[in-house]
């Protein structure tokens, strides 16, 4: 190859860490990774909000109806894990899936390898949205954590209307512009036992709450949640 052609290409396509720019396979490099504020125990049993002291519900979860057994995230939704899922989501940076399902992967490791679980699903998008983005950042971390646990994705949740972002509503509008947003496909007698549900970002836990409820419908007994980051609100 021309040598000016190799130089150009590797300036504009050498796969760069997306928070420093540091040249890096992974699009996310070690260094940055180590700056993410990880979720350490003490948290809340429940919801896995961060605590002072080892809580079975917390004040932000203890009043909620939540449909799942338990959820556990990474990091906090802040500074470099923030940018990352923002690249990862808003500006379509798809080659990030490897390197954040591994972190998935580790929260899994800590907290759930000695559950068994039969499926691995995730929060579905319209199929408008999904059109639009061209991908569904929760169904490609969640096959990848398939394939690193070699627990089957069924698909089992599809988003039937569209809902306005959670973001920008009103704690108390949240939860009543889910109803009714997710319903269950395929086989009911296939929904195993236990269901292990991926999101990015868990905030009031309302949006995997909702899809969990689904699934118990459908014949699931237990949702367990696992996402990237965990948005603090109170
Ligand atoms: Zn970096
Ligand atoms: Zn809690």
């Amino acid at each position: 190859m021309n040598k000016f052609l190799k130089a150009f290409l590797d300036i504009f396509f050498s796969p760069k860490c997306v928070i420093c720019s540091k040249l890096d396979e992974k699009f996310l490099c070690e260094n940055c990774i180590n700056t993410i504020s990880k979720i350490e125990k003490p948290i809340c049993q429940f919801c896995g909000k961060p605590a002072l002291r080892s809580v079975d519900r917390c004040i932000e979860c203890r009043d909620e109806k939540l449909y799942f057994i338990k959820a556990r995230s990474f990091g906090l939704y802040e500074t470099v894990l923030k940018d990352a899922i923002v690249e990862f989501k808003y500006n379509h940076i798809k080659s990030l899936t490897e390197v954040l399902a591994q972190l998935l992967y580790k929260v899994y490791q800590k907290n759930y390898e000695n559950d068994l679980f039969n499926s691995i699903e995730f929060v579905p998008m319209t199929r408008k949205d999904k059109n639009l983005r061209g991908f569904n950042q929760s169904e490609l971390l969640a096959k990848k954590l398939a394939k690193m646990t070699k627990i089957p994705v069924n698909g089992f949740l599809i988003k039937v209307r569209n809902t306005e972002s959670q973001m920008g509503l009103q704690l108390s509008q949240r939860r009543k512009n889910l109803v009714g947003a997710f319903n269950f496909q395929g086989d009911k007698g296939k929904c195993g036992s236990n269901i292990l549900l991926i999101d990015d970002v868990y905030t009031t836990g309302y949006t995997v709450s909702e899809c969990s409820k689904v699934l118990l419908k459908n014949g699931a007994k237990n949702v367990y949640i696992l996402t990237l980051a965990r948005s603090i609100l109170m």
